[in-house]
Parts: structure tokens; sequence; C-alpha cells
């Protein structure tokens, strides 16, 4: 029975960046998170399995330790990312466990999801979770990925959970209401309020990244393109805003964010 009533359940991947869940000082943002652990607590409860795809391990990592010497690039991925991810989950781990949700740390590479017998043993990996009501809480394993072979950002990695999980909906939560029609510091510039199939709004999608993170909206567009052409909605949203998961879903016509609509609805 109890099994029946979990199949039943949509399916959503929520993806936060690092710009959402740090201080403009690089700080973790222990409010912001609080928050957005409430939201997540909200969805289940109203009838959807989440998937949560967290970035900010460098970001937190990086404020962790003050390092006397020079570090390479990748040096400072490895250990930043290794000391911030402990930071992160145990901070996850806290705020859900006051509302009784088990949390589980995916950590993955680029190559889990190239053969198919790594995909399968992934795909496997995030059933069993979410079967047993556990929380996925997913990033890239930054201490081991290497430069050729890395997700283009957390994005692109949210992008193909979706799609392994038969995911309802894929929500990218960033620091701005999402795609605008020009440069989104410009007075005149709105967010554009849906993305079909055939609409030509690449010219929109500005190189610009955040300081903190790999993304940018560059990935997001692709990201969301490639995801809706599976067949699964993509939204775009602010990750700033009071309460922006729940008002997603409840009153999404006065929610300010991006859709891109499934190929074929
Ligand atoms: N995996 C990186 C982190 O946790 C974030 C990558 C991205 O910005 O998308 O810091």
């Amino acid at each position: 029975m109890a099994d029946c009533q979990r199949s039943m359940r949509k399916r959503i991947v929520v993806k936060v960046g690092s710009n959402v869940l740090t201080t403009d000082r690089g700080k973790l943002d222990i409010t912001r998170v609080s928050a957005l652990v409430d939201q997540i607590v909200w969805l289940r409860e109203n009838g959807f399995d989440v998937v949560l795809v967290s970035s900010g391990a460098v970001a937190c990592g990086r404020n962790e330790l003050r390092v006397g010497h020079s570090l390479d690039s990748v040096e400072q991925r490895q250990l930043f990312s290794a000391m911030g991810q402990v930071k992160l989950m145990g901070l996850y781990y806290d705020l859900f466990r006051e509302f009784s949700i088990h949390v589980g740390q995916v950590l993955t590479t680029k190559e889990n999801f190239q053969s198919e017998r790594s995909y399968q043993n992934q795909r496997a990996c995030m059933e069993v979770m979410l079967e047993n009501d556990v929380l996925p809480i997913v990033n890239e394993n930054d201490t081991v990925s290497v430069e050729e072979l890395m997700f283009t950002d957390n994005d692109e990695l949210s992008g193909l959970i979706a799609k392994m999980i038969g995911a309802e909906m894929l929500v990218l939560l960033t620091g701005v209401d999402g795609l605008y029609n020009g440069n989104p510091q410009d007075v005149g510039s709105e967010v554009i309020r849906c993305v079909t199939a055939g609409d030509d709004v690449s010219r929109f999608v500005l190189p610009s990244k955040s300081s903190s993170g790999r993304g940018g909206m560059t990935s997001k567009f692709q990201t969301a393109l490639s995801v809706a052409e599976a067949g699964i909605r993509v939204i775009i949203a602010n990750g700033n805003r009071d309460d922006i998961l729940p008002l997603l879903i409840k009153n999404p016509s006065d929610t300010v964010h991006t859709e891109f609509v499934p190929t074929g609805r």
C-alpha cells in the first residue's frame, strides 16, 4: 500500500546555485539554507518526491581554511570541495532532521552517466533512496572529477538527474528572476515568462556567470532546452525570493519565473 502511494507521487528536481546559498562575502547563508529546507518540506507534504541538487561546496570550503601558499585551480577545487561538502551536508542533515526527514548524499561524476552499466547503477541508487523516502542531496564529486570529464556545472547535472528519474519538473534556482529579454540590470528588461519549442530566445541569453559557482544563464538555457525536449517542465526562478517553491506550485501565474514548456505539450 505504502509503495503504491509512493509511486503516485510526482518527482521534482530542485537545483540550487552557490549564489543562492552563500552570502556576498562567500559564507554559507544559514538563513537562506533553512528557508530552502522549509520549502522542500512543503513540497514533500504536498505530494512531491524531491531530489535536491546543491552547489555550494567549493564556496563553503573556501571560507573554512586560509592557505598560506598558492594553490592551482584543481587543488583549490579538490581541497575546498572536500571541506565545504562536509559543512554543507552537516547543515542539511541538522535542518531536515528537525522534520524527521532522512537525507542521503550522492556525489557523482560525469563518468557515472556515460556507459549503460554506470548509468543503470546511478539510476538504481536514486531509485532505492526515493523508494525508501530518503531525500537525495546531489553534487558533483569535485574531489576526483577531472577537468576533461566534468559536468559543465550543476545545471547540467540536475538536467541529467531529472531525465534519469523521470521527473515531472526541474526547478533551477538562481540569483535572478528568470531569463530576461535584455540585460537584467536595465529597467526596461522583462522576464520571458514562457519559452515553447521553436521560440528563438537564444539572443537573450547573456554569457555572465556568478562569482561563486560555475554556472550561468548559458548553461541554464542549454539544460532547460534539452530537458524540456525530453518532456519535462523546466523553471528558472529566483532562489532568493521568499517561498519561491510553494509559490511556483500554488500560484505560478503571479510568480515571476521563466518556464520552458516540454516539447509535445
Ligand atoms: N560542484 C560545485 C560546488 O559544489 C558547484 C558547481 C556549479 O557551480 O555548478 O561548489
